[in-house]
Protein backbone atom coordinates (compact mmCIF):
# COMPACT_ATOMS: atom_id res chain seq x y z
CA UNK A 1 0.00 0.00 0.00
CA UNK A 2 0.93 3.69 -1.01
CA UNK A 3 4.28 2.22 -2.93
CA UNK A 4 5.31 4.85 -6.39
CA UNK A 5 4.03 3.19 -9.07
CA UNK A 6 6.12 2.90 -11.81
CA UNK A 7 6.43 5.47 -14.37
CA UNK A 8 4.78 3.63 -16.92
CA UNK A 9 1.90 1.24 -14.59
CA UNK A 10 -1.49 3.03 -15.08
CA UNK A 11 -3.74 1.25 -12.74
CA UNK A 12 -6.74 2.23 -14.01
CA UNK A 13 -6.82 2.95 -17.96
CA UNK A 14 -8.91 5.41 -20.07
CA UNK A 15 -11.73 3.13 -20.14
CA UNK A 16 -12.12 2.57 -16.12
CA UNK A 17 -10.78 -1.01 -16.78
CA UNK A 18 -7.91 -2.18 -14.22
CA UNK A 19 -4.46 -4.16 -15.72
CA UNK A 20 -6.36 -6.88 -14.96
CA UNK A 21 -9.03 -5.85 -17.29
CA UNK A 22 -11.64 -5.73 -14.88
CA UNK A 23 -13.98 -3.21 -13.98
CA UNK A 24 -13.75 -1.65 -10.70
CA UNK A 25 -16.71 -3.50 -8.81
CA UNK A 26 -15.58 -7.09 -10.02
CA UNK A 27 -14.45 -9.74 -8.41
CA UNK A 28 -11.49 -11.60 -9.20
CA UNK A 29 -12.77 -15.83 -10.07
CA UNK A 30 -13.02 -17.92 -7.48
CA UNK A 31 -13.46 -21.47 -7.12
CA UNK A 32 -13.85 -23.76 -4.40
CA UNK A 33 -13.83 -27.02 -2.93
CA UNK A 34 -15.11 -28.64 0.05
CA UNK A 35 -14.10 -31.56 2.08
CA UNK A 36 -10.45 -32.30 0.33
CA UNK A 37 -8.90 -33.59 3.19
CA UNK A 38 -8.87 -37.11 4.56
CA UNK A 39 -7.90 -36.55 8.44
CA UNK A 40 -9.66 -33.21 9.08
CA UNK A 41 -12.41 -32.74 10.43
CA UNK A 42 -13.65 -30.48 7.67
CA UNK A 43 -11.80 -29.11 5.28
CA UNK A 44 -11.84 -26.17 2.15
CA UNK A 45 -9.39 -25.55 -0.65
CA UNK A 46 -9.79 -22.41 -2.86
CA UNK A 47 -8.75 -20.54 -5.08
CA UNK A 48 -9.38 -16.67 -5.39
CA UNK A 49 -7.06 -14.94 -8.56
CA UNK A 50 -3.60 -16.30 -8.07
CA UNK A 51 -4.30 -17.04 -4.38
CA UNK A 52 -4.67 -20.71 -2.97
CA UNK A 53 -5.40 -21.47 0.23
CA UNK A 54 -6.22 -25.04 2.37
CA UNK A 55 -8.16 -24.79 5.05
CA UNK A 56 -8.44 -27.55 7.72
CA UNK A 57 -10.85 -27.71 11.17
CA UNK A 58 -10.43 -30.09 13.97
CA UNK A 59 -13.10 -30.78 16.99
CA UNK A 60 -14.12 -29.60 18.71
CA UNK A 61 -12.00 -31.27 21.02
CA UNK A 62 -9.61 -31.21 24.46
CA UNK A 63 -8.23 -28.18 24.88
CA UNK A 64 -4.21 -28.37 25.31
CA UNK A 65 -3.10 -26.36 27.42
CA UNK A 66 -6.14 -26.97 29.91
CA UNK A 67 -6.14 -23.73 31.70
CA UNK A 68 -7.08 -22.07 27.93
CA UNK A 69 -10.18 -24.18 28.07
CA UNK A 70 -13.82 -22.17 28.97
CA UNK A 71 -16.04 -23.78 31.32
CA UNK A 72 -19.03 -21.71 29.16
CA UNK A 73 -17.86 -22.38 25.58
CA UNK A 74 -15.83 -23.71 22.79
CA UNK A 75 -12.78 -21.73 22.14
CA UNK A 76 -12.18 -20.75 18.45
CA UNK A 77 -8.52 -20.89 17.96
CA UNK A 78 -7.27 -20.13 14.06
CA UNK A 79 -4.03 -20.51 12.51
CA UNK A 80 -2.99 -18.08 9.12
CA UNK A 81 0.23 -19.52 8.03
CA UNK A 82 2.08 -18.59 4.48
CA UNK A 83 4.10 -20.90 3.09
CA UNK A 84 7.91 -20.05 2.33
CA UNK A 85 7.07 -20.97 -1.55
CA UNK A 86 3.42 -18.37 -1.68
CA UNK A 87 5.36 -15.16 -2.50
CA UNK A 88 7.99 -13.98 -5.06
CA UNK A 89 10.73 -14.04 -2.91
CA UNK A 90 11.12 -16.92 -0.35
CA UNK A 91 9.10 -16.18 2.90
CA UNK A 92 10.92 -17.02 6.26
CA UNK A 93 8.68 -19.79 7.69
CA UNK A 94 7.48 -19.71 10.45
CA UNK A 95 5.19 -17.44 12.73
CA UNK A 96 5.85 -13.70 11.85
CA UNK A 97 3.82 -10.20 13.37
CA UNK A 98 1.35 -10.29 10.20
CA UNK A 99 0.78 -13.76 10.42
CA UNK A 100 0.23 -13.34 14.10
CA UNK A 101 -2.30 -10.48 13.41
CA UNK A 102 -4.40 -12.30 10.47
CA UNK A 103 -4.91 -15.15 13.23
CA UNK A 104 -6.43 -13.00 15.52
CA UNK A 105 -8.50 -11.42 13.53
CA UNK A 106 -9.99 -14.77 12.01
CA UNK A 107 -10.52 -16.29 15.45
CA UNK A 108 -12.20 -12.92 16.47
CA UNK A 109 -14.42 -12.95 13.09
CA UNK A 110 -15.05 -16.52 13.33
CA UNK A 111 -15.72 -17.33 17.59
CA UNK A 112 -19.40 -15.24 17.70
CA UNK A 113 -20.32 -17.38 14.28
CA UNK A 114 -19.89 -20.09 15.98
CA UNK A 115 -22.42 -21.74 18.37
CA UNK A 116 -19.47 -22.45 20.78
CA UNK A 117 -21.98 -22.46 24.18
CA UNK A 118 -22.83 -26.04 22.64
CA UNK A 119 -19.18 -27.28 23.37
CA UNK A 120 -17.85 -26.10 26.93
CA UNK A 121 -14.41 -27.05 27.88
CA UNK A 122 -13.51 -28.00 24.09
CA UNK A 123 -11.78 -26.02 21.31
CA UNK A 124 -12.26 -25.71 17.62
CA UNK A 125 -9.01 -25.21 15.62
CA UNK A 126 -8.75 -23.97 12.70
CA UNK A 127 -5.47 -23.76 10.07
CA UNK A 128 -5.32 -22.11 7.11
CA UNK A 129 -2.36 -22.49 4.79
CA UNK A 130 -1.96 -20.28 2.45
CA UNK A 131 0.32 -21.83 -0.83
CA UNK A 132 0.23 -18.97 -3.15
CA UNK A 133 -0.04 -15.20 -2.09
CA UNK A 134 -1.74 -12.15 -4.94
CA UNK A 135 -2.91 -9.81 -2.17
CA UNK A 136 -6.37 -10.50 -0.20
CA UNK A 137 -5.36 -13.73 1.33
CA UNK A 138 -6.89 -12.94 4.61
CA UNK A 139 -10.26 -12.54 2.78
CA UNK A 140 -9.56 -15.94 1.27
CA UNK A 141 -8.32 -17.71 4.45
CA UNK A 142 -11.29 -16.50 6.71
CA UNK A 143 -14.18 -17.69 2.91
CA UNK A 144 -11.77 -21.12 3.04
CA UNK A 145 -12.29 -21.40 6.69
CA UNK A 146 -16.19 -20.64 7.45
CA UNK A 147 -17.24 -23.43 4.58
CA UNK A 148 -13.92 -25.75 6.45
CA UNK A 149 -16.02 -25.17 9.70
CA UNK A 150 -19.37 -26.13 7.92
CA UNK A 151 -17.84 -29.35 6.13
CA UNK A 152 -17.08 -30.55 9.80
CA UNK A 153 -20.88 -29.87 11.16
CA UNK A 154 -19.74 -27.12 13.35
CA UNK A 155 -22.99 -25.46 13.71
CA UNK A 156 -22.72 -21.52 13.22
CA UNK A 157 -25.48 -18.75 12.98
CA UNK A 158 -24.10 -18.66 9.55
CA UNK A 159 -21.30 -18.52 6.69
CA UNK A 160 -19.00 -16.07 7.00
CA UNK A 161 -17.60 -14.38 3.68
CA UNK A 162 -15.42 -12.32 3.05
CA UNK A 163 -13.58 -9.81 0.68
CA UNK A 164 -11.74 -6.26 0.20
CA UNK A 165 -12.44 -3.04 -1.51
CA UNK A 166 -10.21 -0.23 -1.54
CA UNK A 167 -9.04 2.81 -3.92
CA UNK A 168 -6.60 2.82 -6.56
CA UNK A 169 -5.84 5.95 -8.94
CA UNK A 170 -8.17 7.75 -7.03
CA UNK A 171 -11.21 4.81 -7.90
CA UNK A 172 -12.77 3.17 -4.91
CA UNK A 173 -12.70 -0.49 -6.57
CA UNK A 174 -13.43 -4.30 -5.25
CA UNK A 175 -10.97 -6.72 -4.57
CA UNK A 176 -7.50 -5.56 -5.28
CA UNK A 177 -4.77 -7.83 -7.13
CA UNK A 178 -1.50 -7.97 -6.34
CA UNK A 179 -0.53 -4.22 -7.73
CA UNK A 180 -3.24 -2.45 -6.90
CA UNK A 181 -2.19 -3.63 -3.10
CA UNK A 182 1.12 -2.59 -3.35
CA UNK A 183 0.77 0.83 -5.21
CA UNK A 184 -2.62 1.42 -3.98
CA UNK A 185 -4.04 4.28 -1.72
CA UNK A 186 -6.37 1.93 0.57
CA UNK A 187 -7.14 -1.43 1.31
CA UNK A 188 -10.52 -2.09 3.40
CA UNK A 189 -11.23 -6.16 3.98
CA UNK A 190 -14.70 -6.90 5.22
CA UNK A 191 -16.19 -9.87 6.35
CA UNK A 192 -19.88 -10.56 6.94
CA UNK A 193 -22.01 -13.14 7.75
CA UNK A 194 -24.78 -13.07 5.01
CA UNK A 195 -27.75 -14.59 6.44
CA UNK A 196 -27.87 -12.24 9.55
CA UNK A 197 -26.21 -9.26 7.77
CA UNK A 198 -23.17 -8.83 11.09
CA UNK A 199 -20.17 -7.60 10.21
CA UNK A 200 -17.38 -9.73 11.26
CA UNK A 201 -13.94 -8.31 10.27
CA UNK A 202 -13.45 -4.95 9.01
CA UNK A 203 -9.77 -3.42 8.42
CA UNK A 204 -8.25 -0.13 6.88
CA UNK A 205 -4.95 0.37 5.40
CA UNK A 206 -5.07 3.97 3.74
CA UNK A 207 -7.53 6.86 3.66
CA UNK A 208 -10.80 7.28 2.55
CA UNK A 209 -12.81 10.23 2.37
CA UNK A 210 -16.34 9.54 4.09
CA UNK A 211 -17.85 8.80 0.57
CA UNK A 212 -15.15 6.50 -0.60
CA UNK A 213 -15.75 4.62 2.59
CA UNK A 214 -19.45 4.19 1.88
CA UNK A 215 -18.92 3.04 -1.41
CA UNK A 216 -16.00 0.52 -1.28
CA UNK A 217 -18.40 -0.86 1.57
CA UNK A 218 -20.95 -1.78 -0.68
CA UNK A 219 -19.14 -3.33 -3.28
CA UNK A 220 -17.31 -5.24 -0.24
CA UNK A 221 -20.92 -6.31 0.66
CA UNK A 222 -21.96 -7.10 -2.28
CA UNK A 223 -19.02 -9.32 -3.35
CA UNK A 224 -19.65 -11.04 -0.40
CA UNK A 225 -23.26 -11.92 -1.07
CA UNK A 226 -21.94 -13.74 -4.18
CA UNK A 227 -19.27 -15.37 -3.01
CA UNK A 228 -22.19 -16.82 -0.11
CA UNK A 229 -23.39 -18.75 -2.56
CA UNK A 230 -20.30 -19.96 -4.14
CA UNK A 231 -19.41 -21.52 -0.35
CA UNK A 232 -23.19 -22.91 -0.40
CA UNK A 233 -22.63 -24.43 -3.79
CA UNK A 234 -19.22 -26.06 -2.65
CA UNK A 235 -21.28 -27.93 0.12
CA UNK A 236 -24.31 -28.52 -1.69
CA UNK A 237 -21.68 -30.35 -4.51
CA UNK A 238 -19.80 -32.39 -1.54
CA UNK A 239 -22.70 -33.75 0.03
CA UNK A 240 -23.60 -34.51 -3.95
CA UNK A 241 -20.91 -36.27 -4.48
CA UNK A 242 -20.50 -37.80 -1.31
CA UNK A 243 -23.87 -39.38 -1.41
CA UNK A 244 -23.35 -40.29 -5.39
CA UNK A 245 -20.21 -42.35 -4.52
CA UNK A 246 -21.90 -44.21 -1.80
CA UNK A 247 -24.94 -45.24 -4.34
CA UNK A 248 -22.46 -46.33 -6.52
CA UNK A 249 -20.43 -48.47 -4.01
CA UNK A 250 -23.82 -50.25 -2.83
CA UNK A 251 -26.53 -52.80 -4.50
CA UNK A 252 -29.94 -51.00 -4.22
CA UNK A 253 -31.48 -52.86 -1.80
CA UNK A 254 -33.91 -55.19 -2.94
CA UNK A 255 -32.67 -54.45 -6.13
CA UNK A 256 -32.14 -56.63 -9.25
CA UNK A 257 -28.11 -58.11 -8.03
CA UNK A 258 -30.45 -58.85 -4.76
CA UNK A 259 -30.46 -62.27 -3.63
CA UNK A 260 -33.98 -64.62 -3.29
CA UNK A 261 -35.05 -64.04 0.43
CA UNK A 262 -31.39 -61.89 0.81
CA UNK A 263 -32.35 -59.44 3.38
CA UNK A 264 -31.10 -56.04 3.76
CA UNK A 265 -28.40 -54.43 6.22
CA UNK A 266 -29.63 -53.62 9.84
CA UNK A 267 -28.06 -50.75 11.19
CA UNK A 268 -25.80 -51.30 14.58
CA UNK A 269 -24.70 -54.61 12.61
CA UNK A 270 -21.54 -55.27 10.42
CA UNK A 271 -22.32 -54.32 6.76
CA UNK A 272 -24.26 -51.61 7.86
CA UNK A 273 -22.24 -49.39 6.18
CA UNK A 274 -21.86 -47.41 9.60
CA UNK A 275 -18.91 -48.39 10.81
CA UNK A 276 -16.62 -47.62 6.91
CA UNK A 277 -14.32 -45.39 6.40
CA UNK A 278 -15.97 -41.20 5.77
CA UNK A 279 -16.61 -41.05 1.44
CA UNK A 280 -13.79 -38.29 0.89
CA UNK A 281 -16.19 -36.54 -2.48
CA UNK A 282 -12.49 -35.19 -3.39
CA UNK A 283 -10.64 -38.82 -3.76
CA UNK A 284 -7.55 -39.02 -5.23
CA UNK A 285 -8.73 -36.89 -8.53
CA UNK A 286 -7.05 -33.64 -9.25
CA UNK A 287 -8.60 -31.44 -7.23
CA UNK A 288 -10.74 -29.33 -9.75
CA UNK A 289 -10.72 -32.00 -12.07
P1 LIG B 1 -3.69 -9.76 2.42
O1 LIG B 1 -3.01 -10.95 1.81
O2 LIG B 1 -4.83 -10.13 3.30
O3 LIG B 1 -4.05 -8.72 1.39
P2 LIG B 1 -1.56 -7.96 3.21
O4 LIG B 1 -2.22 -6.72 2.71
O5 LIG B 1 -0.77 -7.89 4.49
O6 LIG B 1 -2.64 -9.12 3.43
O7 LIG B 1 -0.59 -8.55 2.11
C1 LIG B 1 -0.80 -8.31 0.75
C2 LIG B 1 0.02 -9.26 -0.09
O8 LIG B 1 1.41 -9.01 0.09
C3 LIG B 1 -0.13 -10.72 0.26
O9 LIG B 1 -1.30 -11.30 -0.27
C4 LIG B 1 1.11 -11.29 -0.39
O10 LIG B 1 0.91 -11.46 -1.78
C5 LIG B 1 2.13 -10.20 -0.13
N1 LIG B 1 2.95 -10.52 1.04
C6 LIG B 1 2.58 -10.57 2.32
N2 LIG B 1 3.58 -10.95 3.13
C7 LIG B 1 4.66 -11.12 2.33
C8 LIG B 1 6.03 -11.51 2.54
N3 LIG B 1 6.49 -11.81 3.75
N4 LIG B 1 6.83 -11.57 1.44
C9 LIG B 1 6.37 -11.29 0.22
N5 LIG B 1 5.10 -10.93 -0.04
C10 LIG B 1 4.26 -10.84 0.98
Amino acid sequence: MGMTPPPDLKLIDEQGRRIDGRAPNEIRNIRMRAGVLKRADGSCYLEWGGNKVVAAVYGPREVHPRHDQDATKAIVRCRYNMSPFSVDDRKRPGPDRRSQEISKIMSEALAPVVLTQLFPRTAIDVFTEVLQAEAGTRCAALTAASVALADAGIPMKGLVAACAAGKVANTVVLDLNKEEDNYGDADVPVAIVPKTGDVVLLQMDGDLTDAEFYQAMEYAVQACKQIHELQKQALLDRYKDAAEERASERPAPGGDDAEPGEEEPVIGEPGDGLDEEPVSPAGDEEVFG
